[in-house]
């Protein structure tokens, strides 16, 4: 796994934020991100970029030349994370911590029509499964 650019976490914007899921995945293994793109705006002003709508991930994918048929987007919220992963083709990988619980519970209704490519018990087995 090639991860450079290192920045320190947690990383805080406006109401967004990013964190390490656990003190032991920090023991073991140095993550850090080569960007972040966070949408500033709240959920009811209808912008283009709160998931589960795309515009981040386009965004992403002209700066970096992604190709998402290539990417995995690791997410908890099946409702918005796996919905923008499958809008853009991307693998879908749900962790059954946060949200992830009931977003195969009682939130499923809410992306019924999408499966996930993979439910890891929590980030760190999402990214072994990637990895082996
Ligand atoms: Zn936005």
């Amino acid at each position: 796994m090639k991860i450079s650019k290192c920045s320190p976490l947690p990383i805080r914007i406006g109401l967004a934020k990013i964190r390490l899921p656990s003190q032991n995945f920090r023991n073991s293994l140095v993550l850090c991100f080569d960007d972040a793109f966070i949408c500033p705006h709240d959920q009811d002003e209808e912008c283009k970029c709160r998931k589960p709508r795309t515009g981040l991930l386009i965004e992403a994918s002209q700066k970096y030349n992604l190709d998402y048929s290539r990417c995995e987007v690791i997410g908890d919220v099946g409702s918005t994370d796996m919905l923008a992963a499958h809008a853009v083709g991307a693998m879908k990988i749900l962790v059954q911590t946060g949200w992830g619980k009931g977003s195969l519970s009682e939130y499923r209704y809410t992306w019924a029509n999408v499966e996930p490519d993979y439910v890891a018990e929590n980030f760190l087995e999402a990214v072994r499964w990637l990895v082996q």
